[in-house]
């Protein structure tokens, strides 16, 4: 299991944050009342998105609770948090900071002035050539990357959580996962307790082990090698505009998925190198994926169409621009 925190914050008696380590927390602890919010964004599964004011315009995620007295989840939860301030990286969402004090938990984060490549792909149906497929697939890699090499699993990685912004991957909400634990009643669930637009993201070993009324104390077995599936994912949204078993229902998908079987790419015309990063990330065993570092090499090596006299692009980047 990849560790979330390998800091000198952690908890170290019975004692709940903040009475200790304050002074290393209050660089990054938000007060409430210095945050201006404005109209909604969006309602996630847990929590909603504002835009907001705080030393310029922000993202203010404020997350649903509904499972205050979970002191073990809150302090996790916490001390997950803490280390996103450690994250610096160009295609990483800049965080700003958390309010932590009950009965309000929020992040908040740089507003993304971008569409989130769900809305390029899914919604406007818009096309991505080859060459925009590898650019913005090496950018969430080397994002990723990072994030793996501070110690922290994104967990949901998946093509709402990346927003494109002039050409730019910038990716959001990551870690932030075991926060469900605080908010689970808030889910939208279907007969099985799974959101749907979820599944075709987890790996073989995380849809082995949902069971038919998940509960927040089911630790789900997330790890670097289950981002990389996820990856997979998103990686087939781009070459072919949908989800893998599209249309299929949750139960086919888990079934199929826990037994090792892929969505066929029969239909897909790509190359034998494009398809095979594809199966590589998509692996039964996780100790088969590449992790992001050798994908990057992968990716890299893909060959690269000249663009220079190109007429057409399919995706105009000027346009997300002005969203
Ligand atoms: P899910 O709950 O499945 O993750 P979601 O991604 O739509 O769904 P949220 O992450 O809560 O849920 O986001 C709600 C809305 O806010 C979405 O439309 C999302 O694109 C938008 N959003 C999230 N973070 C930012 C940000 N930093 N800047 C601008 N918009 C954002």
């Amino acid at each position: 299991q990849d560790s979330q925190v390998s800091d000198t914050e952690t908890i170290t008696d019975g004692h709940r944050w903040p009475r200790q380590n304050s002074l290393s927390m209050r660089e990054w602890d938000i007060p409430f009342e210095e945050l201006r919010i404005g109209e909604a964004i969006g309602t996630g599964r847990f929590g909603t998105v504002y835009r907001g004011y705080w030393h310029g315009d922000v993202a203010i995620k404020v997350f649903k609770m509904d499972n205050l007295n979970d002191e073990k989840a809150l302090d996790q939860f916490r001390i997950e948090v803490s280390t996103f301030r450690k994250t610096r990286h160009e295609n990483l969402v800049l965080f700003m900071g958390a309010c932590m004090s009950l009965p309000r938990l929020a992040i908040v984060t740089s507003l993304s002035k971008g569409m989130t490549l769900y809305t390029h792909i899914h919604l406007r149906k818009d096309k991505f050539n080859m060459n925009k497929t590898t650019i913005v697939a090496q950018q969430i890699t080397q994002g990723m990357g990072y994030l793996h090499a501070k110690g922290i699993v994104h967990k949901d990685l998946k093509s709402k959580n990346i927003f494109l912004e002039n050409g730019k991957v910038v990716i959001t909400d990551f870690g932030l996962f075991s926060v469900t634990k605080l908010c689970f009643g808030n889910r939208k669930n279907n007969a099985l307790g799974i959101p749907a637009g979820w599944l075709c993201y987890l790996a073989p070993e995380i849809m082995r082990s949902l069971k038919a009324h998940q509960s927040h104390d089911d630790e789900l077995p997330f790890s670097k090698a289950s981002d990389v599936y996820a990856f997979g994912t998103v990686w087939y949204e781009l070459l072919c505009g949908e989800w893998p078993f599209k249309g299929q229902p949750p139960e086919a998908i888990i079934w199929q998925v826990g037994k090792g079987m892929k969505q066929p790419l029969a239909n897909l015309q790509a190359s034998r190198d494009v398809k095979d990063i594809l199966m590589l990330c998509w692996s039964y065993k996780s100790g088969d994926r590449p992790d992001f570092i050798r994908l990057l090499t992968i990716l890299d090596k893909l060959p690269k169409k000249r663009l220079a006299r190109s007429p057409s692009h399919p995706i105009h980047l000027s346009r997300s621009a002005e969203s």
